[in-house]
């Protein structure tokens, strides 16, 4: 029949996603722009160049990935950044992405943000099917929130966290733990997201992309965290029901769940079921791995799916086992020359 594709070829657009360790892949994370209204000091430097806007891939274009990706059997999409919520329209992206929500092809449809515009967005994210989000918050002190983010304020965020739980969103706080600078914070941060009701993860400082300084003097390993609370609180390990790199643990004083994400001292990846598009159609499916498939140069070649679904098959069959990070006084530089803001954290 004119018009329709050879059944072999229809497969191939639509078959499910298994890498060569067995790991089938349900969850997608796009960075949908590079750029940020903050500078976190671990994740940018103060002078970061970013992408020319000529390079970034059309709202369109990212709503046709995320769905070449969903008809192929990722279940949970992740927007991320850079900051998402910079990017302009990008409540348009969420409202197309939503129809997989109504058809039941995809379980959550979810972001990760540093919470500065979300008093203006959060009820449309409802709208738009959006349940949870992740905010990214490393201290409570103002003076220490403009030094860590170099010019955001911290107001800003917090109105955007009560905007969004007004909304009705369940709001999870990820923490990176920082090294002199917020690890005698982490129990009264605590403490208040459990006082409202929100979980809170800690994270590990990555060696990714130049930052202008080292990594030594930032890295602060979990471990070591985990053992200083664990003199205060009463942690009891959680069944992992997420798939995810986290390892969450209960706190029988606040009622609330502390999550660990530990790239340096854990090796999450025998388990890892995700893989991550840039803002420019480039897919990695490592955080920990220069590997990089383009995307952008079959999705455009053609306005059918079958070339971008045979470049998704061929990068998923070169998914590394694990990352290589690496943090130590001879390693004191990137492992992976990406920023996190390029990739999507
Ligand atoms: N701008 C949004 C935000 O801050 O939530 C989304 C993108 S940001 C890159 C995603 C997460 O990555 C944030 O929680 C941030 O703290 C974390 N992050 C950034 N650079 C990191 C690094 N080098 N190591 C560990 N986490 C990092
Ligand atoms: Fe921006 Fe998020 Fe990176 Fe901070 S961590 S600079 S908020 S992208």
């Amino acid at each position: 029949m004119t018009g329709s594709l050879p059944s072999s070829m229809a497969e191939s657009t639509t078959s499910a996603m298994t890498d060569p360790f067995g790991r089938t892949i349900k969850y997608l994370r796009v960075s949908v722009t590079d750029r940020c209204d903050l500078r976190c000091f671990y994740c940018m430097s103060e002078d970061m160049t970013f992408l020319p806007k000529s390079d970034l891939l059309s709202l369109e274009e990212l709503d046709r990935l995320c769905s070449a990706f969903i008809a192929k059997g990722v279940r949970k999409l992740r927007l991320t950044g850079g900051e998402p919520l910079v990017r302009r329209n990008v409540m348009s992206l969420v409202q197309s992405l939503s129809r997989h929500l109504d058809t039941g092809a995809l379980d959550e449809l979810t972001l990760t943000t540093n919470g500065s515009q979300l008093e203006k967005f959060a009820v449309e994210l409802r709208d738009h099917g959006v349940r949870r989000i992740n905010v990214s918050l490393d201290t409570l002190d103002p003076t220490k929130f403009r030094a860590i983010t170099r010019w955001g304020d911290l107001d800003k965020v917090l109105r955007g966290i009560e905007a969004a739980r007004a909304a009705g969103l369940k709001v999870k706080i990820n923490v990176v733990a920082l090294k002199n600078m917020n690890e005698d914070e982490i129990p009264s941060l605590m403490e208040w997201a459990h006082g409202k009701g929100m979980d809170l993860t800690l994270i590990e400082v990555m060696p990714m992309g130049d930052i202008g300084e080292g990594r030594i003097d930032q890295y602060l390993p979990l471990s070591l965290l985990r053992a200083r609370l664990a003199t205060r609180y009463t942690l009891t390990d959680l069944a992992d029901d997420t798939g995810g790199p986290a390892r969450y643990a209960g706190v029988s004083e606040t009622g609330g769940k502390l999550g660990f994400i530990t790239p340096m001292t854990h090796n999450f990846c025998e388990s890892c079921n995700r893989v991550r598009i840039t803002c420019t159609g480039t897919l990695h499916t490592c955080l920990g791995h220069e590997d990089a498939s383009d995307l952008r140069k079959p999705l455009r070649a053609s306005n059918d799916d079958t070339l971008l679904a045979a470049a998704i098959d061929r990068a998923i069959g070169l998914k590394p086992k694990g990352h290589d990070f690496i943090i130590d006084r001879r390693h004191n530089r990137p492992s992976v020359s990406r920023h996190m803001s390029v990739t999507g954290g």
